[in-house]
Order: structure tokens, then C-alpha cells, then sequence
């Protein structure tokens, strides 16, 4: 019983609850503030009929005892009032309201003598009619009724019909406005708990719709400083919060099956050279050593293709692991000159050219330096003939060489196992430098040194690849004071990049269609990594033509000590 009410009861809606309960709540006052006013005010009637019939009465009897002994006339009394005379043993001997039919008349019950008079002492009693139809108050008081001073007794009674019609006169007016009040009670509650609900309801359509799958639904409607509308704040940053975790989380699976499907459509070519050679062996296709050895020689590119292809990959899936990175100050210079050394051994006959940075005060009076590293004929060029002049305008803080420094190959293996020089030491770039010893610009960047290496060796490859076997490269290393960054470009005299292409070729698995790209083999990955390094490290990546022909690659890092400067994470402390 007990829980079918309270099923039933959360079964109703708030709104007619709400109402239901305030139209109850004012119904009650009302009847309990009605009905108490009336039972006092009833009780207050009564006491004035009361007191006023006492003393009637009263006068009643002095006035009739003085004309029973002759002393006057008797008063004459309201015929609102019936007036009984009764003897001494109780006998009625006269009464008013003769015109009366006597069922209508107040019955006394019980004997009124004398004795009984006295023992009632002016006490008022209520008396009824003999249809018990109408209540009547009456008071008995003693009396002289002869001349001879016998005693009897006056009733004296008024009706309380007119007490009891005022009363009820009274009742149905209150209870016409209270069902009034009752009525324009339920209306305005109604009201107000509909309009105040209405955002509410809009709320319910809204959940409605993103429960159907339409997450692009927003609430709105209510003030913003009501419940109501800061709920609908709070949801519709939660709402927007969902939405772009569902987005991301909608891109990163597009983004993985893309990925998978371009993986294994890179992987599935070299697979297949290396399955149809086999089975060119398997069937005896490939009869004389000559053969066996060419398609060794494929299979062993392919293979080779795939490893590097699956180290790309490897690479790829790290950086969007987001693991922290090993923060450190990374000088770029040095970077730039191993990267230079590097490309000496793997491309000799080109000139690559290390442009490095200096500061702003030394500009008009310091030979700008340069490291060229030539490395065709082992002889060292002379400084005005090595390689050619950067050809792109370097930032402002950075210069192209004039008077270029120059190593022939033989140096390379001393370069390489040189201590690092004071400048290599990653240290916060001077503001000033001495000047009796100019200095270059240290352009050093909170980075994780692998990483940038990294960047370079994969910009570095593409130079070569992209660019005739005898032309020139060049590393600059810039720094910009104004943005606190620091920059290392790759310039190359290469076929270059149509502007149009150049938002693309940073998306993984991206290969522009040229014979030259097909020939290099290249995965399309190389870029990509670049790309995701780069923004892991806050910095940001440029491509740009270079004048005359070619393609510069421009890598920008927030300096170590600039605010925009990733944060260096603090290796654990391991006990
Ligand atoms: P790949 O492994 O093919 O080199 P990358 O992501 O490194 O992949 O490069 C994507 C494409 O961008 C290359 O296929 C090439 O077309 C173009 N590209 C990259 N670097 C150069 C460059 N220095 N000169 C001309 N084209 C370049």
C-alpha cells in the first residue's frame, strides 16, 4: 500500500506536484484560518447576547416586581425577547409569543420552582424548541408576583437563529472567496512553475536530441543568472567538451585508418618484389648466378626500403605516444655542423656550407663566419671560392659568409672528434658579448637533442635526394632576439616546391608524383616526423622557395630562455 502511493506519487510529474501541493497547502490555511475565526467569533456573539439578556433580565424583574407591588409600571420589554413568568412551585402562569405556535416556543425542560431558581444563581441556560429546531439562551431570575410579595420567577429567552444565520451568512462568503483564492491560487502557481519550467522542458528536447546522436545541439533560452540558466552553462560547456573529445576521437580513428591502410599499401609493394623473386627461384626462373645475384640485390633494396619504412612508422607511433620529452639546452650550431659532416661522408663532391649567427653590435666590424665543408678533391679551396653564397636573405641577426672558413674532407674525421668548443657548451645566449672577442650568437633552444637531429638529418635527406648530385646545401643558423627564437634552415638549389603542394607534403605517407620521388623511394614519412617534432617542441616549420631555385626549409624553436620555451621535465629520482 505504502509503496504503491509512493510509486504512484514519483510517477507524477514536478509541475503538478509543485502545483498540487501549494493548491493543497493554501486550501488548508484556508479552512483552518475560516473555520478558527468563526468558532471564536461565534463564541464572542454569544457572550454579548449573553451578557446583554443578564441585564435585561434583570431590569425585567425589578421593573415587574415593582408593578406586582404596586410601586410602578411594568417596562416594556423587546418582543425579540420571550418573557415566561412561572409561580413559586414551577407552574407557568404567563408568557409572550402567544402569536407563536408552540412547538416554536423555548421548552423547559425539568422543574422551575422556586428552590431550583435560587440554586441556578442568574446562570444562563440553553434551552430548545420542541422540534429541537431552534436554540434559545435563557436566564430565570426571581420575581415578586403578587402584591403580597409571593415570589416566582421570570425566564427570560432570546433566539440564537439570528446568531447562527449570521454565522452561516458569514461561512458561505468566506468559503466563496476562499475557493476564489483557491481557485486563482492554482492558476498563478500553475503559471509560474510552467514558465519557470519551460527552459527545463527545452533542456529535455535538447537531451533528447543528442541522446538521438545530434551532438551539435546547444541550451539556450533561460537568463543566465537563474538555476536554469547556469545549469544550461555548465551543460553546454560539458556538452562542447564531449563534442570535441567525439571529434578528436573521430579524427584519431580516421586519422589511424589512413595511416594503417597507407602503411600496408607501402609495405605490400616491396613485400610483393621479394615474394615474385623467390618465386621466380622457387620455379628455377632464375638459372645463372648473374640473375640469383641481380634479384638478391632487389630483394636486399626492398628489403632494406621496408626496414626504413617500418622505422618511420616506429618513429610516428612515439611522437604520438606524447611521451614527455628529455628536455635539455641544445645548442643548434653544433648540430648543424655534425649534420654538415654527415652529409660530407654520404655525398662527397657536394659543397655544403654552415652559415652560423652573430650578434647584432658586431655586424659592420667582424668578419662574418662561415664553415665550408668541401669535400671533392681534398684540396682546401680558397675562402673566396668555396661553396656558393647563401642565396637566401637570412633574418636579421643571421649573416651570410663573406669570408667563409673552409674544411676539405680530410678535416672531417678531426672535426668529428673534436672537444666541444666553449661556444658548443649549450649556455643562455649573451647579451652582450666582449668586445675583444666577437662571438657568435648562441642559438640555443630547450629541446631534446635527438629529436633535433632528428629534424635536421630527415631535412638534410631530402636535400640531397631533391637536388642535382653536384649541387650545393646550406645549414643557416639564425637567431631572432625580437620573437626569442632561433632558427636552422636547409637550403638547397634543387626542382624546389609549387607553393600549391606545400601544406601537403607534411601529411604522412604524402609523396609528390615526379620521377624524381618515385626514384628516391622515399616513404612520404620524413616530413611528417619533422612536422610532429616540430610541434612537440612549440616551434614551427617553413617552406620557402629558395631564390634561384630550390627548396628552404626553415625550423624555428622558442629560445631556452624564452617563455614559449617547452618546459624541462625533471627526471625521476629513482631510490
Ligand atoms: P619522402 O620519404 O618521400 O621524402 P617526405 O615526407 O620527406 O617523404 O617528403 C614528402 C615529399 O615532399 C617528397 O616526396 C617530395 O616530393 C617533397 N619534398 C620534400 N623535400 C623536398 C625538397 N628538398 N625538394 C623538393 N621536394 C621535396
Amino acid at each position: 500500500m505504502h509503496q504503491s502511493l509512493t510509486e504512484r506519487w514519483s510517477r507524477v510529474s514536478l509541475r503538478s506536484k509543485i502545483t498540487g501541493v501549494t493548491v493543497l497547502m493554501l486550501t488548508l490555511g484556508l479552512l483552518v484560518s475560516g473555520i478558527g475565526t468563526m468558532a471564536m467569533l461565534r463564541q464572542y456573539v454569544i457572550q454579548q447576547v449573553d451578557s446583554q439578556l443578564q441585564v435585561d433580565a434583570q431590569s425585567a424583574s425589578n421593573s415587574y416586581s415593582a408593578a406586582a407591588l404596586g410601586q410602578g409600571t411594568t417596562a416594556v420589554v423587546s418582543s425579540d425577547y420571550y418573557v415566561a413568568l412561572y409561580d413559586e412551585h414551577g407552574h407557568l402562569k404567563d408568557h409572550t409569543w402567544r402569536d407563536h405556535p408552540r412547538d416554536e416556543l423555548p421548552h423547559v425542560t425539568g422543574s422551575l420552582d422556586l428552590q431550583t431558581v435560587m440554586e441556578l444563581d442568574g446562570r444562563t441556560m440553553t434551552l430548545e424548541d420542541a422540534a429541537h429546531d431552534t436554540e434559545f439562551l435563557a436566564v430565570a431570575v426571581p420575581l415578586v408576583i403578587s402584591p403580597q410579595g409571593t415570589l416566582g420567577t421570570l425566564v427570560m429567552a432570546v433566539s440564537l437563529k439570528p446568531t447562527e444565520n449570521t454565522m452561516a451568512t458569514y461561512l458561505t462568503i468566506f468559503l466563496g472567496f476562499g475557493l476564489g483564492v483557491v481557485l486563482v491560487g492554482a492558476l498563478l502557481t500553475r503559471l509560474l512553475v510552467t514558465s519557470t519550467f519551460a527552459p527545463l522542458r527545452e533542456v529535455e528536447r535538447t537531451a533528447a536530441a543528442i541522446a538521438d546522436g545530434d551532438f551539435s545541439q546547444r541550451l539556450g533560452g533561460a537568463t543566465p543568472n537563474t538555476e536554469v540558466g547556469r545549469l544550461n552553462r555548465s551543460l553546454n560547456t560539458m556538452l562542447s567538451r564531449i563534442d570535441r573529445l567525439f571529434k578528436d576521437r573521430a579524427r584519431t580513428i580516421d586519422q589511424m585508418r589512413r595511416f594503417v591502410g597507407d602503411a600496408s599499401h607501402e609495405l605490400r609493394t616491396p613485400l610483393v618484389s621479394v615474394r615474385g623473386y623467390a618465386e621466380l627461384y622457387r620455379m628455377g626462373a632464375l638459372q645463372s648466378p648473374e640473375e640469383i645475384a641481380q634479384a638478391m640485390e632487389r630483394i636486399e633494396k626492398e628489403a632494406i626500403r621496408m626496414g626504413g619504412l617500418v622505422e618511420d612508422l616506429l618513429e610516428l607511433a612515439r611522437l604520438d605516444e606524447t611521451k614527455p620529452l628529455a628536455l635539455a639546452p641544445v645548442d643548434l650550431m653544433p648540430l648543424a655542423r655534425d649534420a654538415a659532416l654527415d652529409a660530407m661522408a654520404s655525398s662527397p663532391g657536394r659543397t655544403i656550407t654552415v652559415i652560423t649567427p652573430i650578434p647584432a653590435e658586431f655586424e659592420d666590424t667582424v668578419e662574418r663566419p662561415a664553415i665550408d665543408l668541401a669535400h671533392s678533391t681534398g684540396e682546401v679551396p680558397a675562402a673566396s671560392a668555396t661553396g656558393p653564397k647563401p642565396a637566401e636573405k637570412p633574418p636579421e641577426t643571421s649573416h651570410p659568409t663573406n669570408g667563409s672558413v673552409s674544411f676539405a674532407g680530410a678535416t672531417l674525421a678531426r672535426l668529428r672528434t673534436r672537444k666541444p668548443r666553449k661556444t658548443d657548451v649549450p649556455a643562455p645566449a649573451p647579451e652582450a658579448a666582449p668586445v675583444s672577442e666577437p662571438a657568435t650568437v648562441q642559438a640555443v633552444v630547450m629541446a631534446e637533442e635527438n629529436k633535433i637531429r632528428q629534424v635536421i638529418t630527415n631535412l638534410m635527406g631530402n636535400a640531397l635526394r631533391f637536388s642535382p648530385a653536384d649541387s650545393p646545401v646550406e645549414l643557416e643558423v639564425a637567431v631572432d632576439r625580437r620573437n626569442q627564437r632561433a632558427s636552422i634552415a636547409i637550403i638547397d638549389h634543387g626542382e624546389g616546391i609549387p607553393p600549391q603542394i606545400r601544406d601537403k607534403i607534411f601529411q604522412r605517407f604524402w609523396r609528390a608524383d615526379t620521377s624524381r620521388a618515385r626514384e628516391t623511394g622515399g616513404s612520404g614519412l620524413g616530413l611528417a616526423i619533422v612536422a610532429s617534432i616540430v610541434a612537440s617542441h612549440n616551434g614551427t616549420v617553413q617552406v620557402v622557395d629558395t631564390p634561384g631555385g630550390g627548396a628552404t626549409f626553415r625550423v624555428w624553436f622558442p629560445l631556452a630562455c624564452s617563455p614559449s620555451a617547452p618546459q624541462r621535465v625533471t627526471p625521476a629520482t629513482t631510490p
